[in-house]
């Protein structure tokens, strides 16, 4: 715990960062353009450098978290800037191109980069809910694993770069779907007087036992066999006009239910109806139709 830690970015969530690094016993150096934010965690010890170029000098380890990448590009674009102390752990949600771009850069100049992705709200940082995604060279990871373990769960997922960031982004289609689909029959339940309350406690272990099918699900998309061992896509397809069907007969909205099915009529076309659910990934691996 006295391994020194820079913190560039004291927005909601770089203030978290740095002060569960303080709260773990780090050593913390801050910057931020607007020096005001770092007042707080300077009356918790941390130590405010006076620019960018000194923040990175005082420790083996620099986090940046900025609003995106054009903001961090810009605060790093300079020439004279010395990065060749410390690793560079970039924290600023992006995409994978960003974070790939950002490590040529980087390798480029001959600076150690680690690209991340934070997985968790600010005030969950600092604790085992808090999962941070991290990708780039294992051995710089390594090496700063057990000072990431201040901010909460940190999960290394592979060399590319750009991995953190997909996995991220991979995250929001999985939370929004989610959502959306509660949504829908939350909708469709109020129609029958049953609260939102009340159709969440459902909906919270369907979306719970959904979960439970995906590792066998994805063996067979690796495989790219897909025997129908519970239930034919053509089943399923009309179990979604059920839902279309009751959607529009309550009156509410049924865009959502057409998409899956649109999208499950086109594997069937393609002759995939005897086949099961994951088929499907042939239709979510291409462009969808203009
Ligand atoms: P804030 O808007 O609170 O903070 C933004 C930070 O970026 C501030 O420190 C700001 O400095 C700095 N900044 C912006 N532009 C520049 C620039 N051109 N030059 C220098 N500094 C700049 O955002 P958050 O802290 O909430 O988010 C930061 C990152 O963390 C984002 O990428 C966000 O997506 C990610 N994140 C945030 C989560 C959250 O719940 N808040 C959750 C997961 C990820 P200044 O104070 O001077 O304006």
């Amino acid at each position: 715990t006295s391994t020194p830690v820079t913190v560039i970015g004291l927005g909601l969530m770089g203030r978290s960062l740095a002060a569960a690094f303080l709260a773990a016993g780090h050593p913390t150096t801050v910057w931020n353009r607007t020096a005001a934010k770092a007042e707080g965690l300077v009356a918790d010890g941390a130590r405010l450098a006076p620019s960018v170029a000194d923040a990175v000098k005082a420790s083996p380890l620099t986090i940046i978290c900025l609003t995106d990448y054009s903001a961090v590009n810009g605060l790093l674009a300079d020439d004279a800037l010395d990065l060749s102390g410390t690793t560079l752990l970039n924290l600023t949600s992006g995409d994978s191109a960003q974070a790939r771009e950002a490590a040529r850069w980087a390798e480029q100049r001959g600076v150690r980069y680690l690209d991340g992705a934070i997985m968790a709200v600010p005030p969950s940082i600092g604790t085992a809910e808090a999962v941070i995604l991290h990708s780039g060279p294992q051995a710089d990871f390594a090496a700063h694993e057990a000072t990431l373990a201040a901010l909460g769960t940190a999960s290394y997922l592979g060399e590319d770069p750009g991995l953190a960031s997909l996995y991220d982004v991979a995250g929001l289609a999985m939370m929004w779907s989610v959502l959306n689909a509660w949504l829908q029959g939350t909708a469709m339940l109020r129609t029958a007087g049953v609260d939102a309350v009340t159709y969440a406690g459902f909906a919270r272990l369907m979306a719970a036992g959904v979960a439970e099918w995906l590792p066998g699900y994805a063996e067979q998309i690796d495989r790219g066999e897909f025997p129908a061992e519970v239930s034919a896509l053509e089943t399923d397809v009309r179990a979604m006009d059920h839902l279309i069907e009751e959607s529009e007969a309550l009156g509410v909205n049924a865009e959502l239910p057409k998409l899956f099915k649109a999208m499950a009529d086109r594997a069937i076309a393609a002759g995939h109806g005897g086949e099961q659910y994951p088929v499907l990934i042939e239709e979510f691996a291409k462009p969808g139709p203009a």
